[in-house]
């Protein structure tokens, strides 16, 4: 049976999903709205799940290759406090494979492999139910048919409006990030106090985090609690003194390197000297305010259509996000796969949705828990969640 399927975003719910088409013998077409594979810097560093991550790929038939990439030394995890005290330092044990890191930029060229992906190609809305199919309009004007659109476009997804009218509300929690490259030669102190995988300190509604990635390359994210509008007035939250008077400082400009860091060393004002080097040798600053979809987020099943990942579910990135989605990917593909009788294809996807939504509803309660006690007015709650998680 011929079966017009389209994935819409080259992300790792929707690489996946089509990688484990393309495994069944399966043509799927993947539409990217990004110009080129290398046209934006891939991200920071993932840790893959036992039975999440790692099944998907087990399911692409790419596990082996994922083991020889990702880096199992990465699981290590050490929390200081703000004097740069180490409180808790886990190195994990020979042969564990529980959550090992990958680059995403590696983890999206092990995942494309042999497959096409139409870059440049953002989709503006999808239309179900036309005569001929799902009608998905482009940002060039062009349109075109499917019998199955899947929605695999993150946050802001242009598919999602197709089946729900939910839309992401911001956490009161920001992440600004910034990177170190040549850690190990060029900032060897740093390298010593990040270890080998993720070093984080906690302090009163902050919390500092930097991960190592391959290649001596690091990402720090300086996080907190703070309105969304905080940049405007960036002195409101580190020098209220100042914020009414003559010397109050504007907006912060993002492209204005010295600006934002002296922001952010003002915001972690009395942390430990070492500590606040991750921010004094950080190269530029990406401001990200982070934003999630409803708890329970579900919709009316519409026929021809679904989400995957962070277009279903966006939730705190706290290592479940893109272990999800590419689960997703990878079981909705199976399924889709099997199907084989005419109006099958849509009652193996209404299924796959009721199984998402449970699945994803207990990371969403679990993430947005999570998020709270790590940036919160009593750091000893993150360490405490470190302690109930990590193995003893
Ligand atoms: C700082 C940070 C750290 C994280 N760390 C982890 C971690 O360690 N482990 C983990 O599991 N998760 C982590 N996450 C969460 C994870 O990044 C996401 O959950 C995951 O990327 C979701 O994958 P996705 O494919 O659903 O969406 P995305 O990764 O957002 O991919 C969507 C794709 O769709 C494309 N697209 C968007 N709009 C359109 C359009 N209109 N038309 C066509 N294409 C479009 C985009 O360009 C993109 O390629 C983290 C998130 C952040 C912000």
């Amino acid at each position: 049976m011929r079966h017009r399927i389209a994935v819409i975003g080259a992300g790792p719910a929707g690489l996946t999903f089509a990688r484990v088409l393309h495994r069944h013998g399966h043509p799927v077409t993947v539409l990217e709205r990004d110009p080129a594979r290398d046209a934006r810097p891939p991200g920071g560093t993932l840790d893959l799940h036992e039975g999440l991550g790692q099944s998907a790929l087990e399911k692409a038939g790419l596990l082996a290759e994922f083991q020889s990439l990702s880096r199992p030394e990465g699981q290590a995890m050490r929390i200081l406090d703000a004097d740069g005290t180490v409180l808790r330092d886990w190195q994990p044990r020979p042969g564990d494979r529980a959550n090992p890191e990958i680059d995403r930029g590696q983890l999206r060229d092990l995942l494309l492999g042999p497959m096409d992906v139409q870059w440049g190609r953002g989709v503006t809305e999808v239309v179900p139910g036309t005569r001929d199919g799902v009608l998905v309009h482009f940002a060039d004007g062009r349109q075109e048919t499917f019998d199955l659109v899947v929605g695999a476009d993150g946050a802001w997804s242009r598919v999602r409006p197709a089946v729900s009218s939910a839309t992401p509300h911001y956490t009161g929690v920001t992440f600004v990030e910034t990177s170190l490259d040549d850690v190990d030669t060029r900032h060897p102190d740093l390298a010593r106090l990040i270890g080998d995988g993720s070093m984080a300190v906690y302090g009163v509604n902050r919390a500092l985090v930097a991960q190592r990635n391959g290649g001596g390359h690091v990402k720090v994210y300086a996080q907190f609690r703070v309105p969304l509008d905080w940049h405007t007035n960036p002195d409101r939250h580190t020098n209220p003194d100042r914020q009414m008077g003559p010397n109050r400082r504007a907006g912060l400009d993002w492209a204005d390197v010295e600006a934002v860091r002296s922001s952010l060393l003002a915001m972690f004002d009395g942390w430990a000297a070492p500590v606040l080097d991750l921010l004094r040798h950080g190269t530029a600053f990406v401001h990200r305010p982070l934003y999630v979809l409803p708890v329970s987020h579900t919709w009316a099943h519409v026929p021809g259509v679904t989400l995957l990942g962070d277009a279903a579910h966006l939730m705190p990135p706290l290592g479940a996000g893109a272990n999800l989605a590419m689960l997703e990917g990878a079981e909705l593909a199976e399924s889709v796969a099997a199907a084989s009788a005419p109006g099958e294809p849509d009652e193996v996807v209404r299924a796959f949705e009721e199984r998402m939504w449970a699945r994803a509803d207990r990371w969403v309660k679990i993430t947005t828990a999570g998020l709270e006690r790590l940036v919160s007015p009593d750091p000893t709650e993150a360490i405490a969640l470190f302690d109930e998680v990590q193995p003893s």
